[in-house]
């Protein structure tokens, strides 16, 4: 039976881009700086000090909690730690390795059981690489003997990106196998790879090795965007919907990205650590648009030079997508395991008008995934009527950008949701 999500939009995906080289290069630079903070939780303590030799997979950071590891993703000499730029979080500790070029490496042992699975998830510093970056064994855990049906998000649905989509063209087995080892762990009864119907090489490449895998399901849907977010993607796949506050496993659903479970498959078959992953570099200030294979902890301008460099012209370079995505105003920041994409643009596509104004169109609304009523919250916040925000479910906001997207008025309807989420949240807080 088919299904659909409320709302959405239909933008200029520029996808082909990157797409039209088939190899995937590997970016291991000269020098990588390591967050200690890559994902959602507590931050790593740093496990190495200045002048140390480190091997790429060995652990140097790492903490209790709601925390996993990070690794040296090069061999070398940690030169430094201290505050570095983070391409999401502002600036936070790190450790910096200077690259010594002989790639010596250290790699975890074999899991067998599934107790032992969970562990080298976690040892692997393996996180939802689809830009949550929830640490993995949590999120596997909380789903275990709770849920029906596992999906694989291979929708990508943000314009531009297709680091995903290399993935799958690339390396469909890896995220097949992937998907193979979290199932045995959360036992559900259906296993769905969902893709939308405009990744036409990667469903084929899927499509050449499917039958190894008869348990698994290739769910092909219409391209719509924010299709990719957990919520929608789920509504879309199986009819359900988790309602506000919820989550996937209310209604008995475990969302992991495709890139997540490629890293699984790494870590529990081969004993790799997450140190690497694929970024698309791409937009039209660009010269070379492309999928790569990095080495986390690569900088941004590292990256963008090996892509032929940034036009003279270009106005913003954001780490994830256009509707989405993270302005960035230091280029030395590093990718970090939830960075799918450098995007780099001649003008702000989605920029507000110098004097906007609500026509009171109704197109927002009519566009929101979350069902809420942009025109509203965008009068609320400027009004600061705190009590209203909270009425409308202005915390429900995913910042996606349809309505920004739709709105004929040009209002700066995310800028505004931000702030009005903030100042809802600190009250509360007080
Ligand atoms: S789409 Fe823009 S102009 Fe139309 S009602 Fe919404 S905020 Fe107002
Ligand atoms: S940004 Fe928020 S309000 Fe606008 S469409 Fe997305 S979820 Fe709805």
């Amino acid at each position: 039976m088919k299904h659909r999500f409320f709302g959405g939009i239909h933008p200029k995906y520029n996808k082909e881009m990157s797409t039209k080289s088939v190899t995937l290069p590997v970016i291991a630079p000269k020098q990588v700086v390591i967050p200690m903070q890559q994902h959602i939780g507590i931050p790593c303590t740093p496990l190495v000090k200045v002048g140390d030799r480190v091997l790429r997979g060995q652990k140097i950071g790492d903490g209790e909690g709601l925390c996993v590891p990070v690794h040296a993703s090069v061999s070398g000499r940690v030169t430094a730690i201290e505050s570095r730029p983070h391409p999401t979080l502002g600036s936070v500790p790190a450790v910096v390795i200077e690259n010594d070029f002989q790639d010596e490496a250290v790699w975890m042992p074999i899991p067998e059981t599934p107790e032992q699975i969970l562990h080298t998830i976690r040892e692997a510093g393996i996180v939802g690489m689809g830009g949550a970056a929830f640490p993995g064994d949590v999120k596997a855990l909380s789903a275990m003997g709770k849920v029906d049906t596992l999906i694989a998000n291979a929708c990508e649905c943000e314009p531009y990106i297709t680091a995903d989509d290399a993935l799958l063209r690339t390396s469909p087995e890896q995220v097949l196998k992937g998907m193979q080892i979290l199932a045995r762990l959360l036992q559900p009864e259906k296993i769905v790879l969902a893709v939308e119907d405009n990744k036409v090489f990667a469903i084929a490449k899927i499509r050449s090795v499917l039958e190894n895998y008869p348990e698994i399901t290739l769910r092909i849907l219409p391209t719509r965007y924010p299709q990719g977010a957990e919520k929608q993607l789920i509504q879309a796949v199986t009819g359900r919907e988790v309602l506000p506050g919820k989550l996937p496993v209310s209604v008995g659903c475990a969302v992991f990205n495709v890139s997540t479970f490629a890293a699984i498959s790494r870590a529990v078959l081969r004993g790799f650590p997450l140190t690497q992953r694929i970024v698309t570099v791409s937009g039209e200030a660009i010269s070379q648009p492309q999928n790569f294979s990095v080495r986390i902890g690569t900088s941004f301008r590292d990256l963008i030079e090996i892509a032929g460099g940034l036009n003279e012209k270009t106005e913003r370079v954001i780490c994830g997508g256009p509707m989405m995505g993270v302005a960035q105003s230091d280029l030395s920041a590093p990718v970090v395991k939830a960075t799918n994409s450098v995007l780099c643009l001649l003008k702000d596509q989605n920029g507000a008008a110098e004097n906007p104004v609500c026509l009171r169109c109704g197109k927002c609304v009519s566009v929101c995934p979350m069902r809420l009523q942009p025109l509203y919250l965008y009068r609320y916040v400027n009004a600061g009527r705190l009590e209203e925000l909270e009425r409308l479910h202005i915390l429900d906001c995913m910042e996606c950008g349809s309505c920004a997207f739709t709105c004929p008025g040009k209002l700066p309807l995310v800028e505004r949701f931000r702030k009005g989420k903030k100042m809802l949240k600190e009250a509360k807080a007080k």
